[in-house]
């Protein structure tokens, strides 16, 4: 994780960058703030500076042997402890390992799929999803000991500990003394989003980094850039999600039945029931839409048109559409084929082409849909 993979932030980052260049790396720290707007994201970003054996100005390279082992998340000297189900299964083995280290696999896989994970979303992730999980005395005892180890290959250890406020009370006393006064170069960075309920014995001990919600345009610029949504919807997204990422996302991906679905069911219905008073019917109402419309339109059909050749091909592991589009699509791919694909694509970019040089609609809509009717019956 680097710095530049993290949506806005710019002043913690900046601060947590200044701590390092000036060594005034404080040995508990506490990045506190609401869900979703990148702690922890930042929090391994910081440790992966820290690390890094060629650290640039404002970020880790990227690429010395401990940012790689860091990008894995499988560095020796980053450790890290999240809350847990600690209720035994029936059957289970005594000996078997308990707490973080038992799901380090899935959380590795969790962060690095999602850095910006809620705490709920985990414990979907491990099958808990009605319970909270919690972190026990035993997890204490296991980060004593692997504080108490030499650091394999950094000159720092890192331990990250996210959402301390489900440590277990006596696992937190536990780690009190630990906390207050560590081995040289270890550093803790804790993760909270509720440090009101995080003892105050340790809270007194930590150095607090408020991370304040993410900014408006930098949540915006992100889904434009990351997930290609358009710069106008972005900023809708961006506003209602009040700088929480994770939000913005599921805010853009819950929305992802396009307003031209509808259209594009009805102009394949009428294209492959050889309807032609639909087809008018269906320019009638395009040509209404304005030029942008238009175009929208037609680039949607053509990530639907793609997705449906996809299905066709039997490749719905890469096919990235769901809900009714997924539904329509798989009754709707036997029309599209090798044999017709190419041309599809090439009437519906010819309509672009034209309606961006201004061809009038009602034109260009019927001369698209005569040959979709055409190339979609060929079967
Ligand atoms: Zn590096």
């Amino acid at each position: 994780m680097q710095f530049k993979d993290i949506v806005g932030q710019g002043e913690v980052k900046a601060k947590l960058i200044k701590s390092v260049k000036e060594s005034r790396i404080a040995h508990a720290q506490l990045l506190a703030g609401q869900e979703g707007i990148g702690k922890l994201a930042l929090a391994i970003a910081y440790a992966q500076y820290i690390s890094c054996q060629n650290r640039g100005e404002d970020d880790s390279c990227g690429v010395c042997p401990s940012c790689y082992k860091f990008q894995k998340l499988i560095h020796p000297d980053l450790h890290f402890v999240f809350p847990v189900n600690e209720t035994k299964k029936e059957g289970e083995d005594k000996g078997s390992r308990k707490g973080s280290d038992a799901h380090m696999q899935q959380w590795r896989e969790t962060i690095l799929e999602d850095p910006y994970v809620t705490e709920s979303q985990w414990y979907s992730a491990i099958g808990i999803e009605n319970k909270l999980g919690i972190i026990n005395t035993g997890e204490s005892s296991e980060v004593i000991k692997k504080i108490s180890l030499k650091s394999f290959e950094s000159e720092y250890k890192t331990m990250i500990i996210w959402l301390p406020e489900r440590l277990h009370l006596s696992a937190a006393n536990k780690l009190l003394k630990l906390i207050e006064e560590p081995p040289g170069k270890t550093v803790f960075i804790m993760v909270s989003e509720s440090p009101n309920k995080i003892i105050g014995t340790i809270l007194s001990r930590t150095q607090i980094i408020k991370v304040p919600p993410i900014a408006r345009e930098a949540i915006a610029d992100a889904l434009t850039n990351r997930y290609g949504i358009s710069p106008n919807k972005a900023s809708d997204y961006s506003r209602v999600a009040n700088g929480n990422f994770q939000k913005a996302i599921a805010l853009a991906l819950s929305d992802e039945t396009s307003p031209y679905f509808v259209l594009f069911c009805d102009l394949m219905r009428a294209s492959f029931s050889n309807n032609i008073l639909m087809l008018l019917d269906w320019v009638n109402r395009v040509s209404k839409l304005g030029r942008e419309n238009q175009k929208e339109l037609i680039s949607y059909s053509l990530r639907i048109i793609r997705e449906s050749f996809m299905l066709n091909l039997g490749l719905e592991d890469i096919v990235y559409i769901a809900g009714e589009e997924i539904e329509f699509s798989k009754n709707f791919s036997p029309f599209i084929n090798g044999d017709n694909i190419l041309q599809v694509y090439s009437a519906f970019n010819l309509a672009t082409e034209h309606i961006s040089r201004n061809g009038n609609p009602q034109i260009v809509f019927t001369d698209m849909t005569m040959k979709l009717v055409k190339l979609i019956n060929k079967l």
